[in-house]
This record gives structure tokens, sequence and C-alpha cells, in this order.
């Protein structure tokens, strides 16, 4: 799968459309609507598939963190060790959520988009926006660019229904 970047200077270059590039076969006219189409829901179909693989990465990014930042917070506070080593272990613990806590919303800014709850309008708000926003799970509340209203915006994996 050539990248999206290049896909148009190859088709130029080999004098086909962007269909018969990625359906692999030379396209007759009368088959070429049919067949677009099915191109734009495979296409859909592995973007939702990403978003979907991304999603569920955060969770395994997230979830071992949080883990292993009460493991140690709880060594640093009943294990006995010297003053330094605490303050060394709660420091390393506050760096790793904070990093943690910006790659989880780095992912959730990138995979897919939020739906505006008044128009329905789907989009990627920035990635400030999304960590400043307040949240519960993934659901955000936002100010969507369209319509200009507030409100809790759900994640959703594609632009379109
Ligand atoms: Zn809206």
């Amino acid at each position: 799968m050539p990248d999206s970047g290049i896909m148009l200077e190859l088709c130029d270059f080999l004098k086909i459309s962007v269909n018969e590039l990625l359906s692999g076969e030379r396209i007759m006219a009368e088959f070429y609507d049919k067949r677009a189409e099915e191109n734009l829901l495979v296409m859909k179909r592995e973007m939702e598939e990403k978003n979907r693989q991304l999603l569920r990465a955060e969770y395994w990014i997230v979830f071992p963190a949080v883990l292993a930042g009460f493991a140690l917070v709880f060594v640093a506070c009943f294990v006995s060790m010297p003053m330094w080593l605490r303050v060394v272990l709660l420091t390393f613990v506050l760096v790793m959520i904070f990093a943690v806590a910006f790659i989880a919303v780095g992912i959730e800014q990138k995979a897919g988009y939020y739906e505006c709850r008044s128009c329905g309008h789907r989009y990627v708000p920035t990635y400030w926006q999304t960590n400043l926003a307040p949240h519960t799970g993934r659901t955000r509340y936002m100010k969507c660019p369209k319509c200009g209203k507030q409100s809790w915006q759900k994640k959703v994996l594609t632009k379109e229904d």
C-alpha cells in the first residue's frame, strides 16, 4: 500500500486512476462507479480498524503504567529505605504518569474523530483542545468547530456513519 502522499504522483506517472491502483487492475468504464464505491468502503474499513487498534494500544500503555505507579507508591511509602530514595521513587512515578497521560491523549486525539452532539459534525480537535477538555472516559466536553456549541462529544472511529 503506497503512502497516500505519493499515490497521486504514482498514478499520474503510470497513467492510471487511483481506483485502478488500489484495486490492482484496469477498470472498464461501466464498472468504474461500483469499483470506486467498493474501494472507498475498503479504505474506510481499514481506517476504522487502524483507529480501533490505536485506541486498544492506549489501554495497553495506560493500565500497566497505572499498576506500576500504584506499586511504586506503595513501596515508597511502606518499605523502609532512605528518604532520598523515597523522593526519587515518587518523582519517577509523577514523571511517568505525566508522560503516559500525554501519550494517551495524543492517541485519543489522532485516532478517529469526535462527534458534536448538536449538529453531528465529526472532526479532529487539536492536541491541546483535547488535552485541556474535561472528560469522562473518552467522551470530552469541547466546542464544535462547525456550530460553535459546547457539548459532551463522543469518540467515533470514522468520519461518516
Ligand atoms: Zn456542532
